[in-house]
């Protein structure tokens, strides 16, 4: 247990669905819509989520841009970019990090009571799951730490087994 007292939680299912203050998409760096869960939120938002998303003129990889939710039940959208997996010698974990973090502060600045994440860069970026996750439990338990907003962060996941990585990461104390 993290001493955090429910602040990060897991969910299985569709991010689009989820009654959350803000979303984060795992977005390509033209933030133009692409598959995936990016797809998925282009597709549950509506147009004007695109149309919103052409006046930001992409983003860096490890960045981070906030957009309206549109036909979303989240009031936000947090879109990053995360690394693409090549082999874990690019900086990919750093970037990978650097999407939590910044995603964070922007959810923090919108003054989002709580947010929830894909495992950004697991599905077609490569990622592997273990360790984007370990990336990603860690930078959430430092954030909340150091700030009451978001008050709780939620890990979205696609699958069972995503699931389970992240609840017996976080059924470990930090640094484990
Ligand atoms: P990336 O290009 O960053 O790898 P993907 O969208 O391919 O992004 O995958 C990121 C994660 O999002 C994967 O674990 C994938 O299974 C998951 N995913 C796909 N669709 C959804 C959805 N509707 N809700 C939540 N997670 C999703």
């Amino acid at each position: 247990m993290d001493g955090l007292d429910g602040r990060i939680r897991v969910v299985k299912g569709d991010i689009t669905t989820l009654e959350v203050d803000a979303i984060v998409n795992a977005a390509n760096a033209s933030l133009l819509g692409g598959g995936g869960v990016d797809g998925a939120i282009h597709r549950a938002a509506g147009p004007g989520l695109l149309a919103e998303c052409r006046t930001l003129h992409g983003c860096d990889t490890g960045s981070a841009k906030v957009t309206a939710g549109y036909r979303l039940p989240a009031r936000w959208v947090i879109h990053t970019v995360g690394p693409v997996w090549a082999g874990g010698t690019r900086g990919e974990p750093g970037l990978l990090a650097s999407c939590y973090r910044t995603s964070l502060v922007l959810a923090a600045t919108a003054g989002a009571r709580s947010v929830a994440f894909p495992a950004i860069s697991t599905g077609v970026y490569g990622y592997p799951i273990e360790a984007a996750a370990r990336i990603a439990v860690r930078e959430a338990r430092a954030f909340l730490r150091a700030s009451r907003v978001p008050e709780t962060v939620f890990f979205c996941c696609f699958s069972q087994s995503d699931r389970e990585v992240y609840e017996a990461l976080l059924n470990q104390p930090e640094g484990a």
